[in-house]
């Protein structure tokens, strides 16, 4: 009983406590147990709030037996990657710089997760500061794809893929500043999202790059994508980048979209995201997926955006110049570690001696990069250049929406990659965005869905949509979802191997 719990999705598992069949606590229990049995493999959390859980979950049962009226999700347990703060609850970022800080506050995201009784399991595994594409770079070990335990589970939010790919959570929070809640939702066979920039509240998110960090969901269908995404997003005053109106009707789009069709909705298959460097199993996959939608009635449409061949480039340049200038806090003063050297320990000594032993290698590349393109004499050069590479690519977006509803491109351009295969080749890692950058550089809503699978691997197909139209994302991918799980009599992660429980 309790072990079928963790197979439901959110939505059923919402209804079952609605109906009064089972309570928060069995669920929230059957989760806890899952993660004892199976995360020591999989190494998904980096910490388990059993006990606030557990609390928040017999007090949403309490509610709910005094016919309190409650949120769709409420009782439904969530697990929330480690770079957003959780009060009480340690969050690390994956850094050893911040290991051991207890945040004193919620980020509003989470604000809102507790105010609707959904309880926290635990903060997940990451890259370090959301640096990477593997979770390779997280100062507390790998994460592993439970379709594969020799293989990564994406990054920078492996953690989150992972655990909702492993049934150890129906839901989890993830954040993506250039791919990291799509692309790891791609290898692991799992939905993630990132909404339209400033629709999710970045208060309480630990910054990488500002003007391209979002958070959103990570899930193991659409419905439930569109369920936490309207839960969490919305206008918020302590975000000054937050979008003033409210968000377009998601859930209802994801019931729209799930009778399979698509009449007269217009998809742009983006030209430049196909081709050399994509493997030939994912482009078979995308291509069956495009048959699919046209046989739901979409109409399939060419479109070319020829500056995202400098997406990359650009992306490399503006996310380490942010970033080089959100980690100067940590400096041993504020949060978490101090190093102390033993002679002479001024405070810039102090600093020196925590931020050099505090942070990671890739950590580190980032912040030297990107001090180096805000530099005077090469600011022009290289931040001011990619800026401008930012704006030509808004407008290929433009252009490619003036002749398409949606936009859609595999994923990522291969499926889970070995454990430290490309470990030891930045650029390598870095590739693993292409896809998926142009879309945090404009500020658009992208979506990432199981489309298959190759050589036993899941493949991601992902929806692009105009800002503030996250809406179209949910239409689509319910429906390409419905049609797929028809052909393969359920869900995909229905075909993973089974765990060893211990
Ligand atoms: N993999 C990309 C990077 O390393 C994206 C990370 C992210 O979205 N947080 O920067």
């Amino acid at each position: 009983m309790t072990a079928d719990l963790t197979r439901l999705s959110a939505a059923d598992l919402a209804d079952r406590l609605a109906a009064g069949e089972v309570s928060s606590v069995e669920a929230t229990q059957a989760h806890l147990d899952r993660i004892a049995a199976v995360d020591g493999a999989v190494h998904a959390f980096l910490h388990v709030s059993a006990h606030e859980a557990l609390a928040t979950a017999a007090d949403v049962d309490a509610r709910r037996a005094a016919g309190e009226d409650l949120h769709a999700l409420a009782g439904v347990p969530i697990a929330v990657k480690d770079v957003v703060v959780t009060k009480g609850l340690p969050t690390t970022a994956g850094s050893k710089i911040l290991e051991g800080w207890v945040p004193p506050y919620d980020a509003t995201l989470v604000e809102r997760i507790k105010a609707a009784g959904l309880p926290i399991l635990g903060k997940t595994n990451m890259d370090e500061f959301a640096m990477g594409s593997s979770t390779e770079h997280s100062a507390y070990g790998n994460t592993h794809n439970p379709w594969d335990l020799d293989r990564i589970p994406g990054g920078s939010g492996g953690g989150s893929a992972a655990a909702v790919a492993a049934f150890e959570a129906p839901l989890a929070i993830g954040t993506d500043t250039g791919g990291s809640i799509r692309q790891p939702g791609a290898v692991t066979g799992t939905v993630g999202v990132k909404p339209t920039y400033g629709s999710v509240s970045r208060y309480g998110l630990i910054a990488m790059a500002s003007s391209l960090d979002q958070a959103g969901p990570v899930t193991r269908t659409v419905l439930d994508s569109a369920l936490l995404h309207e839960l969490i997003g919305g206008h918020d005053p302590l975000d000054s980048t937050s979008i003033p109106e409210p968000l377009p009707p998601l859930v209802e789009a994801a019931r729209q979209g799930a009778t399979g069709d698509l009449t007269g909705v217009r998809v742009g298959v983006i030209r430049e995201l196909q081709g050399e460097g994509y493997q030939p199993g994912v482009l078979a996959r995308f291509h069956e997926s495009l048959d699919l939608l046209r046989a739901a009635g979409a109409e399939i449409v060419e479109v070319s955006c020829p500056h995202f061949e400098y997406a990359l480039g650009a992306y490399y340049l503006i996310m380490p110049s942010e970033a080089s200038s959100n980690l100067a806090k940590f400096d041993g003063m504020r949060f978490g570690l101090r190093v102390v050297p033993e002679d002479n320990p001024t405070a810039e000594r102090v600093m020196a001696a925590t931020r050099g032993q505090g942070f990671g290698d890739e950590v580190k590349r980032r912040i030297i990069l990107g001090t180096y393109a805000l530099s005077a004499g090469y600011y022009d050069a290289y931040y001011g250049s990619a800026q401008k590479v930012r704006t030509l690519i808004q407008r290929d977006f433009d252009a490619a929406f003036a002749q398409a509803d949606v936009l859609v491109s595999p994923t990522a351009p291969t499926t889970a990659f070995k454990l430290g295969e490309k470990l030891d080749d930045p650029l390598a890692m870095y590739l693993n965005d292409v896809a998926t950058i142009p879309a945090n550089l404009a500020g658009v809503p992208g979506l990432s869905l199981p489309n298959g699978l190759d050589d036993g691997l899941p493949v991601g197909f992902q929806v692009l949509a105009p800002a503030k139209a996250d809406d179209r994302l949910y239409r689509v991918g319910a429906a390409l979802e419905t049609l797929l799980e028809k052909e393969w009599g359920g869900p995909l992660l229905a075909q993973a191997p089974e765990l060893e429980t211990r």
